[in-house]
């Protein structure tokens, strides 16, 4: 597998074509940003943890039967994934209050959710991503009816592997953001990244913040979250 020339360098990842036309190498960088993009800094070894982090969980995803884009890890920073189209959505899926919802809402962070909610927000960083329901993405375009519903059918299976799997290492999944993307012959499959970057996870017991809260919020010891996940994901 070659590495040929870069694709495009988005605010966390770097995408390469490689000689097989049907695949992709993503780079994971140390670049933070919040607020779409008005906050900026790096986070020290961010790149590496999120590259192995998002590589389990699609692994163990792809086993329980969602399909994924995750292919091979190369490096401590390089995986080689499946090409596809990404679908513009933010696909966002809550079972805690935190962030965004509870200022929308004016429930305090940590309201536990009497039913898991789903929300949409249309990727365009021009517009700042704005939330969008079924509607609008019809409206649009974005994709079809059934689509939709197979995409909404994943979120929630994702939800549930993933809600497991971390409360079994003593984490609260608060709330995640995941894309999906059509390969070249139209299947959904998820597609981007699933880590500290783009999930709140909190400590069950003292529920500390380990993501990018630490970063967004300005609090110490930003890297220490991302550390204390890959502790937990593979010892050490
Ligand atoms: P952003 O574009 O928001 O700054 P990143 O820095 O993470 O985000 O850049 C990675 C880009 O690659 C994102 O736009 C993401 O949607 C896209 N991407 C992720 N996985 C794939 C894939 N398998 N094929 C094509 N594009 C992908
Ligand atoms: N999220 C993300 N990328 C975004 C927006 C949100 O990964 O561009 C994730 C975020 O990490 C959190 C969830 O989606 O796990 C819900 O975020 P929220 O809407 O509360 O947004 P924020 O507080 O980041 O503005």
């Amino acid at each position: 597998m070659k590495k040929l020339e870069q694709l495009y360098e988005g605010k966390a990842k770097k995408v390469f074509k490689t000689d097989d036309p049907e695949l992709y190498i993503v780079d994971y960088k140390d670049d933070a940003t919040a607020f779409n993009g008005q906050k900026k800094g790096t986070i020290e070894n961010k790149g590496v943890v999120n590259n192995r982090v998002s590589n389990y969980l699609m692994k163990m995803l792809e086993e329980k039967g969602i399909p994924t884009h995750y292919v091979e890890e190369i490096s401590d920073r390089e995986t080689i994934v499946k090409k596809v189209e990404i679908i513009p959505l933010e696909v966002i899926v809550r079972n805690i209050a935190a962030g965004s919802l509870s200022k929308r809402l004016g429930l305090p962070e940590g309201t536990k959710m009497a039913k898991t909610v789903l929300e949409y927000s249309y990727k365009d960083d021009a517009l700042g991503d704005p939330m969008i329901n079924d509607y609008h993405i019809f409206a649009l375009g974005i994709v079809t009816k059934e689509e939709l519903d197979l995409i909404a059918n994943y979120a929630f299976k994702i939800n549930d592997y993933l809600t497991e799997f971390f409360a079994g290492i003593g984490i609260e999944l608060v709330d995640f953001k995941i894309e999906f993307g059509k390969t070249s012959d139209g299947k959904i499959i998820l597609a981007d990244e699933i880590s500290p970057d783009t999930c709140r996870f909190w400590d069950a017991k003292t529920h500390e913040k380990l993501d990018k809260d630490r970063f967004r919020r300005d609090m110490d010891n930003v890297d220490e979250g991302y550390k204390e996940i890959m502790k937990r994901l593979f010892g050490g």
